[in-house]
């Protein structure tokens, strides 16, 4: 018989200490068929899950999925949009579907949930307890997702990406629906949670290095050796949100007796312990960059100064100033930059190609990320922003699929630096962004990143050199700077 698959899904990476809520107009918003007709070939999560589906013949039954790009907390009117639609499309299918898929980010925090989608999950078991329904809620998970014990508990299994930059976001999702799919065999599973007491950076997460090198190796050691163990998430967390389940965990969802589950996590956070030391990078100051600069080896390929402070990927407004006004003191050309920046792109759009124009640039959304930076520059470019992925795994894919709108958008030039002025703040994920610009990044000297980790599979491959620069902003790696109230003993530096 064909499956029936209620399918939803909610993805947000909420950064509480940002003073602006995010509201629904910031939502992508799909409901019904919609979900299907948007996502199919895209790259993303929901496209895995499409295709997997279409092969298995199943049934798709779609309720509605919100995405927004990271940024502050969710307001009610957005939660409660999203409540109320997907509620009341499970109360009128419930009876007749099969399973319930769900592509969830798992770091949201809005207005009423410190733990958004625990409680949510948490609501679908209790109504269908209700009416005495039992079938499986799969949901696919962001590798930052801050993992509580309430998701853990009101879903047969999670699966989370396994790669940071996000390359992998759309073969999570098949894999989740793969697991689905043994589910309806042998749907005798059982989950366990072992949440660990670090809240690491985003800097000091990325899965090409350690901590999470040697944690996903060994997890998928343990993976690949017993066969009752379905599958172990390694997870990261966000540690941007001030909530008491903020910080590193482990899951498992396994065949197998439980205690041996928990003994393979225990194992895992052993590992985790060993390496701690790289979970913490030190970051140079702007001016220590620079003298290292002058003592390199001359390349043609750019040189990267990553910007954490301001990484757009974790939710900052991707107008920090800090260290590009610093940067344009030195003596230094050949720099290109972005700067979120709706007001100057609307200046410049009242101007045209080829003009000169004076404005105040950036760190206008709030007082956490500089000062404007007065800037005299030729217009080199107009347009309205959009530009379709370079690369379609990009770890952008994960968030928003292949089609990306930046709003309109300028490109300014001066005689040191060349800036893309954007209307909706966007992660510098993929060349994409830039190429579509006129912008060729190979041919710049250096390149501001506003990122963590994410900027890698696309920036890696075409610089010679990378620098993490410490600046103001409220992505900061140093996350003492931060007004944390919920997280309890939690470590958030070493020292
Ligand atoms: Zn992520």
């Amino acid at each position: 018989m064909t499956k029936k698959i209620f399918l939803s899904g909610i993805y947000h990476e909420t950064h509480t200490f940002l003073s602006q809520p995010t509201t629904l107009s910031d939502f992508i918003i799909n409901i019904g068929d919609d979900i299907i007709r948007e996502n199919t070939g895209n790259g993303s999560p929901t496209d895995g899950f499409i295709e997997f589906a279409s092969q298995k013949h199943w049934d798709i039954i779609s309720g509605i999925q919100m995405s927004a790009r990271p940024s502050g907390i969710v307001d009610e009117d957005a939660e409660n949009f999203f409540d109320m639609k997907f509620f009341e499309k499970l109360e009128q299918n419930c009876e007749n579907i099969d399973a319930i898929f769900l592509i969830l980010h798992g770091a949201m925090v809005s207005k009423n949930h410190d733990d958004f989608e625990g409680d949510f999950l948490e609501k679908i078991n209790h109504i269908l307890k209700q009416k005495n329904i039992t079938i499986p809620i799969v949901a696919v998970l962001d590798l930052h997702a801050n993992v509580s014990d309430k998701m853990i508990d009101n879903s047969t299994c999670v699966y989370a990406y396994r790669k940071n930059p996000h390359s992998d976001s759309r073969d999570a999702a098949i894999k989740a629906a793969l697991i689905l799919n043994d589910l309806f065999e042998n749907p005798n599973v059982n989950q366990v949670n072992y949440k660990t007491k670090y809240i690491l950076p985003p800097t000091g997460v990325g899965t090409a290095n350690d901590p999470m090198k040697s944690v996903l190796l060994e997890a998928k050691k343990i993976e690949k050796n017993d066969k009752d163990i379905i599958c172990i998430n390694v997870m990261a967390g966000y540690s941007y949100a001030d909530i008491a389940d903020c910080g590193f965990s482990l899951s498992c969802c396994t065949k197998g007796d439980v205690k041996i589950a928990n003994n393979y996590l225990v194992s895992l956070a052993k590992v985790l312990e060993a390496k701690i030391d790289f979970a913490y990078p030190k970051e140079n100051t702007l001016e220590e960059v620079l003298k290292k600069i002058k003592s390199l080896p001359v390349s043609d390929k750019p040189i990267l100064l990553i910007e954490p402070a301001d990484n757009i990927g974790g939710g900052t407004p991707g107008d920090a100033t800090d260290l590009l006004s610093r940067l344009l003191q030195s003596d230094q050309e050949g720099i290109v930059a972005i700067i979120n920046d709706p007001d100057s792109v609307q200046k410049c759009h009242q101007s045209k190609v080829g003009n000169e124009i004076e404005l105040n640039v950036g760190a206008k959304f709030d007082n956490f990320h500089g000062a404007p930076i007065k800037i005299k520059a030729i217009i080199q470019k107009l347009s309205d922003g959009k530009f379709t992925l370079k690369n379609k795994q990009s770890h952008l894919a994960s968030m928003m699929g292949m089609h990306i709108d930046m709003g309109l958008s300028a490109v300014l030039k001066t005689q040191q630096l060349t800036l893309l002025l954007t209307s909706i703040k966007t992660p510098p994920m993929d060349l994409g962004q830039l190429l579509s610009q006129d912008i060729n990044p190979e041919e710049a000297k250096l390149i501001v990143i506003k990122a963590a980790v994410s900027h890698k599979d696309a920036y890696d491959p075409i610089s010679s050199y990378s620098f993490y620069i410490d600046s103001q902003g409220l992505c900061t790696s140093n996350l003492k700077r931060l007004p944390f109230k919920k997280i309890g003993n939690k470590v958030i530096a070493l020292n």
